[in-house]
């Protein structure tokens, strides 16, 4: 395949796949398609369309995307970013379980809070700017907090949520701080291809085990309304203990209304139960 930045580094081919994007799946035919762009000459047009062919446009009934071709219209769409795209703080409903402080969800920059107000502890990560104006501002928490699990399950089955490139994990730092300052353990994620990299606290990392999600649902603990911190903040106990400094290695204990669930968080990310 040509290099995909090359054949994208024209305007005629971006409104190309801009048009067949907007065309909801439906072919269009050469004249449609070449009167949806701004390029005044067919000839010209032509040259550009036959250069998308066999990579991200294909000619069936007319001119439609190939899979890799709606991925890139996709990712156009859900990034059209507006640097002056901001969400005002919106209140949440549970308080910071480090400082018992009120917790705010809020955009600015293409990232996602969902942070406290007094402390700051918390959660940022990127929130596709285009799929803002999807969601009325009382529903953004709840989409933020189903965003953040999509993260955490992409890059926990190993795949980078910037290039779909293979994901490396490394429980870096385990729980410690001091009460005044206390400093969650962090699992960092770095990819293998574009260098994207993303940390998650070790919580969240096994929060989103399958095994541990049942726990949670089983229990009536909702975790795709909020963040994970509002279920945590439900439980009976909530604690982790440093089994191993070297190599690190962490056990968490959920427990709720006489259940109990211990995963085990390895070096390498691995989530087990032992
Ligand atoms: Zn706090
Ligand atoms: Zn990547």
């Amino acid at each position: 395949m040509s290099d995909p930045f090359e054949l994208l580094g024209n305007r005629t081919r971006l409104e190309i796949i801009r048009a067949l994007i907007q065309a909801n799946s439906s072919p269009l035919s050469f004249r449609a398609l070449f009167e949806r762009t701004s390029c005044p000459d067919s000839g010209n047009f032509n040259y550009h369309l036959q250069q998308l062919r066999g990579s991200f446009v294909q000619k069936t009934d007319g001119y439609e995307l190939t899979l890799a071709g709606k991925r890139v219209g996709g990712a156009i769409l859900a990034n059209s970013f507006a640097p002056e795209q901001t969400v005002a703080p919106i209140d949440l409903d549970w308080h910071c379980l480090l400082c018992d402080g009120p917790k705010q969800a809020s955009y600015r920059d293409g990232m996602a809070h969902i942070r406290c107000v007094d402390c700051d502890g918390g959660a940022t990560f990127p929130f596709p700017a285009g799929t803002i104006e999807q969601f009325e501002r009382e529903a953004l928490g709840r989409a933020f907090a189903r965003w953040l699990r999509v993260l955490i399950q992409r890059v926990t089955m190993g795949f980078c949520p910037v290039c779909a490139g293979r994901v490396t994990a490394q429980l870096k730092r385990l729980p410690g701080g001091t009460p005044a300052d206390p400093k969650p353990s962090r699992v960092q994620f770095d990819c293998q291809r574009c260098v994207s990299g993303l940390y998650l606290t070790g919580a969240s990392v096994v929060t989103y085990h399958p095994l541990v999600e049942q726990f949670f649902f089983a229990h009536g603990l909702e975790l795709h309304a909020a963040h994970a911190e509002r279920a945590w903040a439900t439980l009976d106990r909530f604690n982790s203990t440093i089994i191993s400094e070297a190599p690190p290695t962490i056990r968490f204990e959920f427990e709720y209304d006489g259940d109990r669930i211990e995963p085990v968080l390895h070096a390498n990310g691995d989530v087990r139960f032992e």
